[in-house]
């Protein structure tokens, strides 16, 4: 079976995109990723999606349309990405070291992860309607 690992790319009203900065592991730190975390045995990837949006942003998130399909990751796991709206909350970095709302025109002001970059470029495309 697949692993999965869920990311939100999570909008707000006017139309920026919530990057999060990785605090672990050492050769992941530093470097901006969309949220989210792996699917636990036995849990579904919506389920998924809303529990680490919790854990690591304190906030609930509603999904919206899948950006794209199963993104490659290292190793046997793949990246599957929803957009997503807070719905409660205000997001904090209990997990990561900086949070960041990027407008449109800042969308690669920060250093994503490779394997985020293609699916920032994807998710360039729904900002301002999810
Ligand atoms: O967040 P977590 O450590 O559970 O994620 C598992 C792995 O998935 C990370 O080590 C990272 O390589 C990858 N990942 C990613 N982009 C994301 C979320 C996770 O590349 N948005």
């Amino acid at each position: 079976m697949k692993k999965v690992v869920v990311g939100a790319a999570i909008l707000d009203g006017d139309g920026r995109l919530l990057a999060a900065q990785r605090a672990e592991p050492p050769e992941l730190a530093g470097g901006w990723e969309l949220p989210g975390g792996k699917v636990d045995p036995g849990e579904d990837d919506h389920t998924a999606l809303v529990r680490e949006c919790l854990e690591e942003l304190g906030v609930v998130v509603a999904a919206g349309t899948q950006v794209g399909g199963d993104w490659p990751l290292t190793g046997d796991y793949v990246l599957r990405v929803w957009l997503a709206r807070i719905i409660e909350g205000e997001p904090e970095a209990k997990e990561h070291l900086e949070l960041r709302w990027l407008t449109a025109d800042e969308l690669f002001d920060v250093a994503w992860l490779p394997a985020d970059l293609p699916i920032v470029r994807a998710v360039q495309g729904h900002l301002g309607g999810i």
